[in-house]
C-alpha cells in the first residue's frame, strides 16, 4: 500500500488562487497554533521560576536533571580533542564553504548625498548578543552549530551563546560532537538546555545566561512555537520548525532520487512533511515502489513511516508544470527540489521557498551539510515572507542623518508645510527656530 496519500488538482479551476492551492496541499494536524498553550505554560514557568524551572523542565522533557547548565571550558576542549578526524574534516570543509558564501553576503553601508550638506547613511551594525539554538532531541544536529555560528561571526556579533538539549546518554551533557563543533569555531558560552525552555532562557536571561537580543536556529514544534510566543521580547530569525521538502517533478525525474530525498527529510521528525508535486502518474507509481524498497532499509523506519503517511505528506497531481509552479509557490516549502527538464528555468520563476535545489545533483542533504548555503530555513508557509538564516539576520541597519545649516535650509519650507498639513506645528517650529 502506498505510504503517501494522493491529492488530484488536475481538474482545479484554472483561476485557482494561491489561497485555494494553499488550502489544498497537505498540512500537519499539529501545528504551531495548536502547540501555543503548552509552550506558553513552559515560557511562563521559566520567566517566573528561573534556573530551577529550567532544571525541572529538562528533567521532564529530556529525562535528565542538569545542575550546572553552562558547559565547562574543559568539556569543550576535550570534545574537540576526541572528535573523529573524518567528522572534523567534514566540519572544516562545511565551515570553509559557509564562510565563503557569508563573506559574499556582507553588505556595505549605503551612503546617499542628497545635495550640498545633506547626507543619509544606511549603516549596517551587527546585533550585540545572540542566542543560537542547536537541536538535539531526535538527532544531534552538529551541522546547525555551523549554520548559526558562521553567519553570526561573519556579521561581527560580539557575544554568542549557544544552547542544545542535555543528553541523557551522556549524563546530561550536550552531545560531544556539538561541543566539538563549538570549540572548533571558538564558541565558549554553551548551555545544556533544550526545547522551549532554551528559547525562554535566552529571551528573559536566566541564571548564568544573560538576556540576548536575537534568537536564531532551527528546532521542533516546541522550539518554533516558543520563538513565535517570545518574538518582540527577543528578535527571532524565522520560524524554522519541523522540516519540509517539496519536489516538483515531471516524467524525466529519477524515482530513486526522488524517493531518497523524500526519505532524507522525513527522517528528521515524525512531523516532517514530504510532498511530491508531479505531472506524471508513472513517476508517482515508481516513487511509491521506491519508497517501499528504500524505507524498510533505513535506520529510522518508524519515524519515516509516520512522517510519510501523515496528514502533512502526499503526492499532488498537477496538469502541467505551470500549475505545478503555482502550487509550490503557494505551499512555500522550506526546501524545494526541482526535477524537471530545464529545471533551472523553472527554479528562476519560484518566488516562495526557503531554499531551491536545482536538478538531480543538488539533493537537500547536500544543503543540510556542505553546499555552502544555510540550512536554517522558514517552515509552515513562512517562506512567503521570511528568509533563511544569513549574515543579514545578524545585522541591523541604522539611518544616520547628517545635514548642515545650508542643507537644512534647502528643505526647511517643505518640512514646515508638511508639519502644518499634519497639524503638528511644533515640528515646523523646530526647524524655523534655527533660522531666526
Ligand atoms: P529539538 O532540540 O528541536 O527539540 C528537543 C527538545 O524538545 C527537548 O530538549 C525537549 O525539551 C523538548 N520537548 C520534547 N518533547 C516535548 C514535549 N512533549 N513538550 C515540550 N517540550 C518537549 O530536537 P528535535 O526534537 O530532534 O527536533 C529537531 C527539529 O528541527 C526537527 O523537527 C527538524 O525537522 C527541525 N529542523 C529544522 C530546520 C529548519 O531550518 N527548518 C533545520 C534543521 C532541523
Amino acid at each position: 500500500m502506498s505510504l503517501l496519500r494522493r491529492i488530484d488538482l488536475r481538474e482545479a479551476d484554472v483561476a485557482s488562487s494561491a489561497a485555494d492551492y494553499r488550502a489544498a496541499v497537505p498540512r500537519a494536524d499539529f501545528d504551531v497554533e495548536a502547540a501555543v498553550p503548552a509552550v506558553h505554560a513552559i515560557c511562563e514557568e521559566v520567566r517566573t521560576g528561573g534556573l530551577e524551572a529550567i532544571r525541572s523542565l529538562g528533567e521532564r522533557f529530556d529525562g535528565v536533571r542538569v545542575d550546572d547548565i553552562r558547559v565547562a571550558p574543559e568539556a569543550l576542549a576535550t570534545a574537540l580533542e576526541q572528535l573523529d578526524p573524518d567528522v572534523r574534516a567534514a566540519l572544516e570543509e562545511s565551515i570553509r564553504r559557509l564562510r565563503a558564501t557569508c563573506a559574499a553576503e556582507l553588505e556595505q553601508d549605503a551612503v546617499t548625498d542628497l545635495g550640498a550638506g545633506a547626507r543619509v547613511t544606511h549603516r549596517k551594525v551587527p546585533v550585540g548578543r545572540v542566542g543560537l539554538y542547536v537541536p538535539g532531541g531526535l538527532a544531534p544536529l552538529v551541522s546547525s552549530v555551523l549554520m548559526n555560528v558562521v553567519p553570526a561571526q561573519t556579521a561581527g556579533v560580539e557575544s554568542i551563546a549557544l544552547a542544545s538539549p542535555p543528553q541523557k546518554d551522556f549524563g546530561g551533557a550536550v552531545h560531544p560532537t556539538i561541543l566539538a563543533a563549538c570549540a572548533l569555531l571558538g564558541v565558549d558560552e554553551v548551555y545544556a538546555v533544550g526545547g522551549a525552555q532554551a528559547i525562554a532562557m535566552f529571551a528573559y536571561g536566566v541564571g548564568p545566561c544573560a538576556k540576548v537580543d536575537l534568537v536564531t536556529g532551527p528546532g521542533n514544534i516546541y522550539v518554533v512555537t516558543a520563538k513565535r510566543i517570545l518574538k518582540g521580547q527577543v528578535g527571532i530569525d524565522s520560524e524554522a520548525g519541523p522540516t519540509e521538502i517539496a519536489i516538483l517533478a515531471d516524467e524525466t525525474a529519477d524515482p530513486a532520487y526522488v524517493a531518497a530525498d523524500l526519505i532524507s527529510q522525513a527522517e528528521h521528525d515524525p512531523l516532517a512533511a514530504a510532498v511530491l508535486v508531479t505531472t506524471s502518474e508513472t513517476l508517482a507509481d515508481d516513487v511509491d515502489a521506491e519508497l517501499d524498497k528504500q524505507v524498510s532499509a533505513t535506520k529510522h523506519v518508524d519515524r519515516i513511516r509516520t512522517s510519510l503517511s501523515g496528514q502533512q505528506s502526499g503526492i499532488v497531481f498537477v496538469r502541467d508544470l505551470e500549475q505545478g509552479l503555482a502550487v509550490v509557490d503557494a505551499y512555500a516549502a522550506e526546501h524545494l527540489e526541482i526535477h524537471t527538464a530545464d529545471a533551472a528555468s523553472y527554479a528562476a520563476r519560484v518566488r516562495n521557498a526557503g531554499a531551491i535545489f536545482v536538478g538531480p545533483y543538488a539533493p537537500v542533504s547536500l544543503g543540510d551539510y556542505c553546499a555552502g548555503s544555510n540550512h536554517v530555513l522558514p517552515t509552515g508557509g513562512c517562506a512567503c515572507h521570511s528568509s533563511g538564516l544569513s549574515v543579514r539576520a545578524f545585522t541591523k541597519s541604522v539611518h544616520v542623518v547628517e545635514y548642515s545649516r545650508d542643507g537644512l535650509g534647502e528643505v526647511a519650507d517643505h518640512v514646515v508645510n508638511l508639519a502644518e498639513a499634519e497639524d503638528l506645528p511644533g515640528h515646523g517650529a523646530a526647524v524655523k527656530v534655527r533660522f531666526e
